[in-house]
């Protein structure tokens, strides 16, 4: 997907810039959908998580749930 200037220059100034307000069959509302930068990946859409209304990278998330996965592997190797 390409994003405007004025996009990328909204995410470059204030962390974020909204898209549209997006209706999932999960959710029971509309949900805002936000264009942010990770520092690694680029640029990902996302909604706000949680109380911090922080947008997590799609990509930082799974690598750091791999590595999670691969620590608690790693405890289970030692307790045997
Ligand atoms: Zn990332």
């Amino acid at each position: 997907m390409n994003y405007s200037l004025w996009q990328r220059f909204k995410v470059r100034l204030s962390g974020r810039c909204y898209l549209k307000y997006e209706m999932r069959p999960e959710w029971s509302g509309y949900l805002p959908l936000y264009l942010a930068k990770c520092s690694k990946h680029g640029y990902f859409e996302g909604h706000p998580q949680g109380y911090s209304n922080h947008l997590n990278c799609p990509i930082c998330l799974e690598a750091a749930a791999l590595s999670r996965k691969e620590a608690v592997g790693d405890l289970a190797k030692v307790e045997r």
